[in-house]
């Protein structure tokens, strides 16, 4: 299967041959098919897999064609640590220009106020940290009402880190009948509770 095949929009596949990415990966072409659907996905991989890519094009195909809102993101990467965020951003940035989407991060670590402004300028996705995310929601620099895709990453070490408490608070402030990604390497009780609490009749794929 290639990209194309999955249904990816025209310049999304140029940019992905523009990155050199020129085949998908077992955890995408597994997961794009529902995930492009509109289906909840729980999907089960590895670091190294290509689970960026996995949620990301499809959060981005999902997003094509609206228009950017000022502190409003559409669709919204949770990420337990700082370096991943970046390293997140860093991959779906030059996509996410390729349909003229604006990428923006919300992180610890980094200057709140530039944060903000960039916000302000205008959102359709961010990737966040669920610590600095509720700062900016406590303070208004951001609205997650109209989250209607939502992504994720690394739900395992999200727990073990103390964060469910604040990923919970977060996807309660997004749009109810929104969509959830999930990824994970592995599903113990607390993973397992998010899945039931935040997941639509899912579909797992394990890689
Ligand atoms: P990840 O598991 O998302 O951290 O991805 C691991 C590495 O694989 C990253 O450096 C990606 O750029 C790369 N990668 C992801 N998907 C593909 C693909 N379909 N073709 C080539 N490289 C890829």
């Amino acid at each position: 299967v290639t990209f194309a095949e999955l249904g990816l929009p025209e310049p999304l596949l140029r940019a992905l041959t523009a990155a050199g990415i020129d085949k998908p990966f077992p955890i995408q072409s597994a997961t794009l098919p529902d995930a492009l659907a509109g289906r909840d996905v729980l999907g089960r991989a590895q670091t190294g897999s290509g689970k960026t890519l996995a949620f990301g094009l499809a959060l981005l195909a999902r997003l094509n064609g609206g228009q950017a809102r000022s502190l409003r993101p559409r669709a919204l990467i949770l990420v337990p640590t700082r370096e991943l965020a970046l390293q997140v951003s860093d991959a779906l940035t030059p996509l996410a220009r390729s349909l003229g989407l604006w990428c923006r991060t919300a992180v610890g670590g980094m200057s709140f106020p530039r944060q903000a402004e960039a916000l302000k300028r205008g959102v359709d996705l961010l990737i966040a940290t669920p610590g600095r995310l509720s700062d900016h929601v406590r303070q208004g620099t951001c609205v997650l009402h109209d989250v209607q895709f939502s992504a994720i990453d690394e739900a395992d070490q999200m727990a073990d880190m103390g964060f469910l408490p604040q990923v919970r608070e977060i996807l309660d402030l997004t749009d109810p009948d929104g969509q959830v990604l999930l990824f994970s390497a592995t599903l113990d009780g607390d993973v397992d509770q998010l899945v039931r609490r935040y997941l639509t009749n899912p579909v797992t794929h394990s890689v």
